[in-house]
């Protein structure tokens, strides 16, 4: 039987924001732009697309259209309200002739369009003021015992990954929430608890079917003629490129595996960190991890918490010899033995629309100093008013043994990412709070001696995110955009494109 615990990363605000799961009816188009489309160009729309176009006040739009972030768009409150940074409608394509009609009818009225799966981008990149293209209506998942392949169609959410393996001996790379899209994800990179041991998620695709600017659809893979729109859409990040209708990936098998929760309340927070990343980094590449500091105000009296879960492909005894002797003083450890997809319901994490900024760094070492530092730093919050936390993904194993040129994804040198990442519940962006995390960001970077980001959490806010996303695969992404489009008809919003140089 799984157990109880489960680990909500946005617990606190469940409650408050839990009216949001009650569809409201609203007019949240901006005027101008909807006004620009005709009656007939929208029933063009409709003729072409099975479902039709949901656009307000129909109820499912907000479902449909609001992003995990509030920041960038939080559906107003009141029938009347309209809202400037509201989507104008939405349509759910069931295949890719369909997302290519809906692509091709927004160029042709001059809609700015984005493609949408679970609207988890940290950004909100899938939500802007122009046409939602969700590819909720392409969310099959085909497994044979016989076959390690796996065929998902482009809009796959985790959890449809997690029903449809839960009774195979097939496994993926995937992260903890269920509702996050498994394209972009893929698009991205991906990390995952397994990736020490099998590599980012983007590493274990054999082909994907993508819908191109130009209304094309082709199957790109590593040994055919769109080889390098293969190796761009492997790191170069979910709206960047095309529209993902169709994934095969090769899975790997599995069977049971430890998977534990450690919580440390008391003792000395830099002693503990510094103890645990040491051991972890020591560890096979079997083991998993993620951990997290809270962030207090200066002069709270306790400790910072410290949270550690994790998975280790391995036996009781291999995992308390590589990690037990660092857990013991934990003010509540748990570790149990269980099927792979059971210990996938211990892990997952239920994610509730709210405001917050994550930033990231990968670091190559993580040294004593730069523990010291981040504890110091996580005692530095300037008020209560918003809450905080470093998260600290262990990284490694097999990503690194693939060269960085080999896809878009360029991070293969790292132990750790850090993450930190700030949370608030009122309208306001609190100024003073975003400014202290950016210190951390670029306080711990430059112990670090690294800037190199994450691209599947977009920071709005980043100075140069082309360069700490993609770094020296850039130039080569910017060609591969140019050939398959050189109009950046696919650009997410907050600055997350890829530029074209020229
Ligand atoms: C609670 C939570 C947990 C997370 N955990 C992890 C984790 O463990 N590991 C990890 O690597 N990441 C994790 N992420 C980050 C996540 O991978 C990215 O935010 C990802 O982009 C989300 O995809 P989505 O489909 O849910 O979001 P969306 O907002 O729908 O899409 C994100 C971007 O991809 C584009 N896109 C969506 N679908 C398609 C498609 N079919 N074709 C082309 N482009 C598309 C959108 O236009 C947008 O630009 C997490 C995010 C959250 C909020």
């Amino acid at each position: 039987m799984a157990p109880q615990v489960r680990f909500s990363r946005r617990a606190l605000l469940a409650s408050a924001l839990a009216t949001l799961a009650t569809p409201r009816i609203v007019r949240g188009a901006a005027p101008e732009a909807s006004a620009k489309i005709s009656d007939a160009a929208w029933n063009d729309l409709a003729r072409q697309i099975t479902g039709g176009v949901i656009r307000p006040p129909d109820p499912r739009f907000i479902v449909l259209t609001r992003p995990e972030n509030l920041r960038f768009y939080d559906p107003p409150d009141t029938p009347d309200a309209i809202d400037p940074n509201a989507p104008l409608a939405v349509v759910r394509p069931r295949d890719p002739k369909e997302v290519a009609a809906a692509l091709m009818w927004a160029e042709h009225v001059g809609l700015p369009m984005v493609p949408r799966s679970g609207g988890h981008s940290y950004a909100a990149c899938s939500t802007i003021p122009g046409l939602v293209i969700h590819a909720g209506a392409m969310r099959q998942v085909r497994a044979s015992a016989g076959s390690p392949m796996i065929e998902t169609g482009g809009g796959v959410l985790n959890g449809d990954v997690f029903s449809a393996l839960k009774n195979t001996n097939h496994g993926i790379v995937h992260g903890r929430c269920t509702t996050v899209g498994l394209s972009a994800f893929l698009m991205g990179g991906g990390i995952g608890l397994s990736m020490r041991e099998f590599g980012v998620g983007c590493d274990r695709v054999e082909a994907v079917e993508l819908v191109l600017a130009n209304g094309r659809t082709v199957v790109a893979t590593a040994g055919n003629d769109y080889k390098d729109l293969f190796w761009a859409v492997r790191g170069g990040g979910g709206g960047n490129l095309a529209f993902a209708t169709r994934w095969w990936l090769r899975s790997f098998p599995v069977g049971k595996v430890i998977a534990f929760y450690a919580h440390w309340w008391s003792g000395d927070t830099k002693a503990i960190l510094r103890r645990l990343v040491r051991a972890l980094e020591a560890s096979p590449e079997q083991m998993g991890a993620q951990m997290s500091i809270s962030a207090s105000v200066a002069d709270t009296k306790s400790p910072n918490e410290i949270k550690l879960i994790g998975q280790f492909n391995g036996s009781r005894a291999k995992f308390d010899a590589a990690l037990g002797g660092a857990l013991t003083d934990a003010d509540k450890y748990l570790p149990v033995e269980l099927p792979y997809w059971d210990a996938q319901e211990f892990f997952d994490i239920e994610a509730v629309p709210n405001r917050y900024r994550e930033t990231s760094l990968f670091a190559d070492r993580v040294s004593d100093e730069c523990i010291d530092e981040a504890c110091r730093l996580m005692r530095t919050l300037p008020s209560p008013q918003a809450r905080s936390r470093l998260t600290m993904f262990l990284t490694g194993g097999q990503i690194n043994k693939v060269k960085p040129e080999a896809t878009a994804f360029v991070h293969r040198s790292s132990q750790w990412l850090l993450n930190p990442i700030l949370e608030w519940d009122q309208q306001q962006t609190p100024e003073a709070h975003m400014k202290w995390q950016r210190d951390v960001q670029d306080g711990l970077a430059a112990i670090i001696g690294q800037t190199s980001s994450y691209q599947n959490f977009p920071d709005p806010d980043a100075a140069n995110p082309a360069e700490i996303y993609w770094g020296s695969n850039l130039t080569r992404l910017e060609r591969v955009k140019a050939t398959y489009d050189g109009h950046r008809i696919f650009t997410p919003p907050r600055n997350q494109g890829i530029p074209l140089s020229s």
